[in-house]
Parts: C-alpha cells; structure tokens; sequence
C-alpha cells in the first residue's frame, strides 16, 4: 500500500511540476484512443505498479489540461493540491455523508464550511443552509426543484419561470427535466452589457399574471458564462419582492468573485436571493467534482427532498443534527466538503482573496494590451476574469470575420500552445478567454493573444 501510495504521489508531483512545459491539448481521437485502449476483460491480475504506469502513459496523458497555465477555454479549473490531498483522504476513508449518525465529523465539516460560504454571500447563517453537489448542473437543478415545490407543491402547470438569453444551458436542461414545458420558461433578452433587460422582464411577468399563469421564480446571472455579466441584482430582488417569486442566482463560475471588491460590487443584491449555485471547482480552486447549492432556508430542502424510509432511520441524527441525504438528491454522496475545508485552513481566505483578484486584474491588463493594437475590436470588455475580441482588420464583410477568427481559434488548437476558444455575441463569432489560473502571468496572455493577431495577420496575407 505504502510503494504504491508514493509512486502515485511521485507521479502526480512529477506531473504538476512539469505542467507549464507539457502541451494544454493532448486529447486525442476516438480510433487512436480504441487502439490504445481496447482489450478484453482482464481475467488474471497484474501488478498495480504496472497498471499505473499504464494508466498515466496512455489514460491521463490524453486528457486536456485545464489547469494549464495557458488554457483560457470554457471556465478553466486550476485546482489545488492541497485539496487533492484532502480528496484523496476522504476516498481512501470512503466516507458515507449521507446521515448524522453514520459520518458526524464530515456532517459536521460540511455545516461548518456552507455556513462560511452564506456567510460569504451575506445569507442568513442562523435560517439558511445548503449542499455540495457534483457540480452547477446539479446545484441549479436542485434550486429549481425546491423552488417549484416550495411555489407551487405538486401542481406546476401555469408556473412560469424567467432568466435571460445568457443563461447557462443547465438551467434550461433542469427546468426541462423537472417537467417544465418549453413555453414555462421565459428566455428575456439583454441589453448591451448582456445584462437581463429588466423592463421587458417585468413586462412578461405582468403579461403572464394578467394571462392567469402563474410566475414563480427569477433566475439571475452572477457571471454569465459568455462575458462575466451580472445581471443587476437589486432589481432583480426588488422585482421578486414585488411579484412574490423566488429569486435564484447562478453564481457557478462567478462566486468566487465574492471575495474580492470588484466582484463585492458586482454582487450587490445577492444577499437578497433565495437560492444561489455556487461551484468551488471553478473560481474556488477546487478539484472536481464540487458544486453548491444555499438557500435562505434550510427548510425549503428538507421539505422538498426528504424521506424517511425505515431502513434508514438508523443513521438519522436527534433534530439539529442535519442528515445531508435529506437536503438533495443523493443518498450515498462523498465527503466534498473536506477539500474546501483543508484548502480554507491550509492557505487562508485572504489567499484565495488575492488570486481571485489577481485574476480580476490580469484580464483588465489584457484589455489595455488588445486595445494598442487596432486590429482588435473588444467586443465584451474585462469582467470578472473574462474577455470576448475578434480580430478585425478593415475592409472585411460580417461573413468573413466570422470565419477569420473561427480560422485563428482552429489554427491556434493546432499549435497546441494555448488554448482560445470562440463564443456567438449578438450573431458574431469571437474569441473568448477566461483566466481563473493563479499561475497564469499577464506574459502567458500576451503571448497568447499576440500569436493569434499573427496567425490572423497571415491568414489575411494568403
Ligand atoms: C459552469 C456553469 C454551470 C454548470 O456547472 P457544472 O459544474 O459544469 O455542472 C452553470 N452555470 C454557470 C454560469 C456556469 O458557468
């Protein structure tokens, strides 16, 4: 147990250490990865020494790097190792934290860190409460599952739900899942920071009421995925007080930016919210999985999601002893909140304070950079550690520039130095990058961004 706990340790150190030296993109195809991969069912055993050097030859060499330093697509997760320790403990225990009496160090670790995080968030700590879950997709389901119930009970055939055209596709896919119609869900279009239009919001909600439906809940952006946009919150809180509904809040990617005073800014009004998803694996630098749900009310997930079957009563805890299954929907769940815990106490918040702003900041640097040259048109300024640009030298149609810079992204993969992905804002394609990565140096950006005005320029030239 011991030679083979050190080889892997060894192995993973070796890994990170040699990280910003290695390829962000080293994913490879379906037929490559067959014939790597392909065998029978091993019937004899082999020395796990050998399965693991297998399993980092030819299984985790071809996987993408998101927590290289230049990877800039999607939300990049740079993790950390303390927490990878931390996770590595906790599957070695094989924690059960599904009820009180079976796990009460983990039930009592995961009270202890959500209530810093609705601290965080300004949520009442004594009423509210929360989950970790695998992830945003999952968080967001949740919220709306406790919204619909807690609004409506079982009947939700004239509820109406509202979010803008921003929105992450996991609320769309969750509010389809839980039995939402198409037309239940109400996509608002944004204005020119993308940001929800709140008069044509209230416009529906007042239009539906009016149609005998029955609006129930807003579902607001902290940190859109395309641009970093938040929606005005406030507003938004003030529209929910107004017309009775729930107010949640997507903060998946953007949460973290709760820590720092750009994002503080930004936030204001999420205070108000009665639900919010909030991922540590992205801006919290955790490793996957680790999503979070909080609520105003810890009720509202017991009475949407509990049940008392007699073959569980032995791990129920007496009544403020909180038994985790009964808040989501897992029952066996793992111990995710020990990771956040570990990596809370080993660096401080004023750690991830820093490096959540030090990312805020970097983006900010890039735009005065993109700005110098001409060529670039900022198409969505900084924002919470994102930036949407497309190259665009004059003299070209709509058309073209769609292509160009779909050309730069694409050649750009090729050279597997770095990694740009593109975005569609308002019918244009355009380059996006979003940096949560402490490692990453303001160089690393330049770099990247100026290899793709050079790969643009040449593309011109041809
Ligand atoms: C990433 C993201 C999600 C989905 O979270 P997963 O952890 O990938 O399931 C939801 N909403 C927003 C705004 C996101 O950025």
């Amino acid at each position: 147990m011991r030679k083979l706990g050190y080889n892997v340790i060894d192995k993973l150190v070796d890994h990170l250490d040699e990280l910003r030296s290695k390829s962000p993109i080293t994913s490879d195809s379906r037929r490559n990865m067959d014939e790597r991969l392909t065998e029978e069912l091993p019937a004899k055993g082999m020395k796990p020494e050998k399965v693991f050097d297998h399993i980092i030859k030819n299984i985790l060499t071809y996987s993408n790097y998101l927590n290289h330093p230049k990877y800039f697509g999607y939300v990049p997760s740079p993790s950390n190792y303390v927490s990878a320790m931390a996770d590595t403990l906790a599957t070695g225990f094989n924690t059960f934290t599904g009820g009180w009496s079976i796990s009460s160090g983990p039930a009592e670790t995961e009270i202890i860190t959500i209530n810093w995080l609705l601290e965080l968030f300004g949520l009442p700590v004594k009423w509210g409460g929360g989950t970790y879950t695998s992830g945003g997709s999952m968080a967001n389901l949740t919220a709306l599952v406790t919204a619909r119930y807690i609004k409506c009970g079982d009947d939700f055939t004239k509820a109406v739900l509202y979010t803008s055209d921003q929105t992450h596709s996991s609320v769309r896919r969750g509010a389809r899942v839980v039995g939402f119609q198409e037309d239940q869900l109400r996509l608002i279009p944004t204005n020119e920071f993308f940001q929800i239009r709140l008069d044509l919001l209230e416009e529906s909600i007042i239009k539906d009421k009016k149609e005998g439906k029955q609006p129930i809940c807003i579902i607001g952006n902290a940190g859109t995925t395309n641009t970093g946009s938040v929606d005005d919150l406030t507003q938004i809180a003030n529209l929910c007080e107004k017309h009775a509904l729930w107010m949640h809040v997507d903060a998946a990617y953007g949460g973290g930016a709760i820590l720092s005073e750009k994002g503080k800014n930004l936030f204001k009004g999420i205070e108000k919210a009665d639900s919010i998803t909030v991922d540590p694996h992205k801006w919290f630098f955790q490793p996957y999985e680790m999503g979070c749900i909080l609520v105003r009310k810890h009720t509202w997930l017991t009475r949407t999601f509990r049940e008392e079957p007699e073959y569980l009563k032995g791990m129920r805890g007496v009544a403020d002893e909180i038994n985790f299954h009964e808040l989501g929907l897992q029952l066996t769940r793992r111990f995710r909140a020990l990771k956040l815990y570990a990596s809370f106490k080993t660096f401080g918040v004023n750690a991830f304070q820093k490096a959540i702003s030090y990312n805020i900041d970097l983006i900010e640097e890039l735009q005065l950079h993109l700005e110098k040259n001409t060529n670039w048109e900022i198409i969505s300024p900084a924002t919470l550690a994102v930036i949407n640009f497309r190259y665009r030298p004059k003299g070209l149609l709509e058309k073209e520039l769609d292509e160009l810079n779909e050309s730069i992204s694409d050649i750009l993969l090729k050279e597997r130095e770095a990694v740009i992905l593109t975005t569609k804002l308002n019918e244009k394609l355009v380059l996006r990058i979003c940096s949560t990565n402490p490692s990453t140096t303001l160089q690393d950006l330049i770099e990247s961004v100026d290899r793709c005005a050079e790969i643009g320029q040449s593309l011109i030239n041809k």
